[in-house]
């Protein structure tokens, strides 16, 4: 029987399998997928073990029904992917995921060569940096033709890192090599050509992300930011979603960092580390409801292709990252939440 691992089968995120037609169905409120989410695929899978993940090994559930940031993941040939995908012109960037396996290094080389050469859309990977122990795999990517790397660091803080994803869960991940990977990415793709995630509400306060966002944006690395999601079988099902004005709060603060207009060191903070002043007029730039859109890397435009709608929330709301930009209602409802 036919094995279905990459790189010849590599799985899509539901919502660009709805968007390149492989399935059927359309999105709340229309929201267009503007990126291509592509992750590669292995019968062992991934050999992290993430407490909040839904690829971890410490799951409950089989290989199979594993979501990942939400939403389910299927499986389809890398060749149908691609000629799907240029048939396409709504998707503006391609974004293909390592997992931590050891033949994605490779792997990853090789999906990045086809769509390079079958496709005119820019890539970006998001690397396991546990795998990278050099820049020479970095160098091979960006000769391959991605333009711009992620780094999932997902947690705020070295503790919650050890705890959630280190030694904590007996998983492979280094808090301190996770940065020096950053340090090694812009050092081979540029300042602002790497991007780190970061998951809000696992147990960080507000303080801690902030710090996290500005020690990224000193780096040379803009903050992606997502909202915790408890996925169903994972250890964390049971942990809550951030309250949505910690979730707002914190998508000004990074709007704010990673547009330069301000920096973590002019913010105040209350003794629980909730942010209480922004350190600036805050009125003008919630009225643009720019900063609660989904961030993430950009199309040839320079606005966010990775839209990622409803990654982070169920489509009856509230929406989280806005995949479009938001209306006069949701922005009322966002100056309700930021509580300030
Ligand atoms: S922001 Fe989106 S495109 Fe960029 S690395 Fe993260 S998942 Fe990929």
């Amino acid at each position: 029987m036919e094995r279905k691992v990459s790189p010849e089968f590599i799985q899509t995120s539901l919502a660009a399998s709805l968007t390149l037609g492989f399935q059927s169905g359309s999105f709340h409120r229309n929201a267009k997928l503007k990126g291509l989410n592509l992750l590669l695929h292995y019968e062992e899978g991934c050999l992290g073990k993430c407490h909040f993940c839904g690829l971890s090994r410490s799951r409950r559930e089989g290989p199979r029904g594993k979501t990942f940031i939400r939403v389910d993941w299927p499986l389809y040939p890398l060749d149908e992917i691609i000629e799907m995908t240029k048939a396409k012109d709504q998707i503006q960037r391609v974004c293909l995921s390592m997992i931590t396996h050891p033949k994605a290094p490779e792997d990853a080389l090789y999906v990045i060569e086809r769509l390079r050469g079958e496709t005119d859309l820019p890539i970006s990977v998001l690397i396991s940096p546990t795998l990278i122990r050099h820049d020479d795999s970095l160098v091979a990517m960006k000769k391959a033709g991605a333009d711009r790397v992620g780094i999932a660091i997902d947690a705020a803080t070295p503790e919650l890192f050890d705890r959630l994803r280190g030694t904590g869960v007996g998983g492979p991940h280094q808090w301190n090599h996770y940065w020096e990977v950053t340090r090694l990415a812009v050092s081979v793709f540029g300042r602002f050509y790497v991007g780190i995630h970061l998951i809000v509400g696992l147990g960080e306060t507000e303080k801690e992300m902030v710090d996290a966002i500005q020690r990224g944006q000193e780096l040379g690395a803009y903050t992606h930011l997502f909202s915790f999601f408890p996925e169903k079988g994972s250890p964390m099902e049971k942990h809550p979603s951030p309250p949505l004005g910690q979730y707002r709060r914190i998508q000004l603060a990074r709007w704010i960092i990673n547009e330069s207009l301000g920096s973590a060191c002019k913010m105040t903070f209350d003794e629980n580390g909730r942010l209480i002043d922004f350190g600036m007029e805050i009125e003008s730039l919630i009225q643009t409801g720019e900063p609660f859109m989904t961030s993430g890397c950009p199309g040839r435009n320079g606005k966010v292709a990775c839209n990622r709608p409803y990654g982070n929330e169920r489509p009856s709301g509230p929406i989280r990252n806005f995949p479009f930009m938001p209306e006069a209602a949701d922005i009322e409802e966002i100056r309700g939440q930021i509580g300030i």
